[in-house]
């Protein structure tokens, strides 16, 4: 962990950060809320209740076994796009609980429904047996994705999607695809169509950017990619374009995935 000393705070500064983070101003017992607690080393006892609990009981980091400093290196990297290969090296871990932890993180990731309305480009992208479905609302940076489990789309999976993700009365860009032909007759929008081969691209250049930059985040931090860990890969790009205010320090990440006690 030599090489990340500078930016990994000590035990006691975690610590410290943690227990704002679960417990805000005022510590108390997640049984009983009362505020008297007691403290040694990492421990805490209610002094009503008499129950136990540490920092992340009731948490989904409740069975952490890793020390602070190592867990708060790993997400300093995840967080920062290192790659598996080099959190390896910085951590001193194995490989093996690199990917593990990095998937933790994805999946305590928020869940974010989006509806897309205005100027709105869509495109698809293969990646061998699935299939991804995706749109950007031109001016900001939210996107709608959805996974399809075989090697193409289809027109219904297509209107499915505008149904579920593209607000009525948007301007819908795609490229000349015959999946989105009168796809305006499927769901009410004002089609506009890119014809590649005739050398237009300007409708659909953003949305072919985020794929081109999706394939190149799944290389680099992961090295390679399998149907199964797909979804979650695609996911966890789209939230970090998208919201990238939760991935600017471990601090910010569970400040919002970090399920806090009940106030009291
Ligand atoms: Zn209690």
């Amino acid at each position: 962990m030599i090489a990340l000393l500078n930016q990994i705070p000590s035990e006691t500064k975690i610590k410290k950060l943690l227990r704002k983070i679960v417990f805000g101003r005022n510590m108390c017992c997640p049984f009983c809320n009362s505020r008297k607690v007691g403290c040694s080393e990492s421990r805490y006892r209610c002094q009503r209740c008499r129950r136990p609990f540490s920092l992340f009981s009731g948490t989904w980091l409740s069975n952490l076994k890793l020390s602070l400093r190592t867990f708060w290196a790993l997400l300093w990297c995840w967080v920062n796009q290192v790659p598996v290969k080099q959190t390896v090296k910085l951590c001193h871990v194995s490989e093996v609980s690199v990917y593990h932890w990095f998937r933790q993180f994805r999946l305590h990731l928020p869940d974010f429904e989006t509806i897309l309305a205005g100027k709105v480009q869509m495109d698809e992208a293969y990646f061998r047996n699935i299939s991804l479905l995706m749109a950007k609302e031109i001016g900001s940076k939210k996107l709608a994705h959805q996974i399809v489990y075989k090697n193409s789309v289809n027109k219904s999976e297509a209107s499915q999607f505008l149904f579920q993700y593209i607000q009525p009365k948007s301007k819908l860009q795609t490229d000349g695809s015959s999946i989105y032909k009168k796809i305006n007759q499927w769901w009410q929008v004002k089609h506009k169509v890119d014809i590649h081969r005739k050398f237009q691209f300007g409708l659909t250049s953003e949305i072919e950017g985020i794929f081109g930059n999706l394939r190149t985040f799944i290389r680099r931090m992961y090295h390679h990619t399998t149907p199964e860990h797909l979804p979650e890969y695609v996911s966890e790009f789209c939230l970090r374009f998208s919201s990238p205010e939760i991935f600017t320090s471990p601090n910010d990440y569970l400040a919002k995935t970090l399920k806090p006690v009940p106030t009291c």
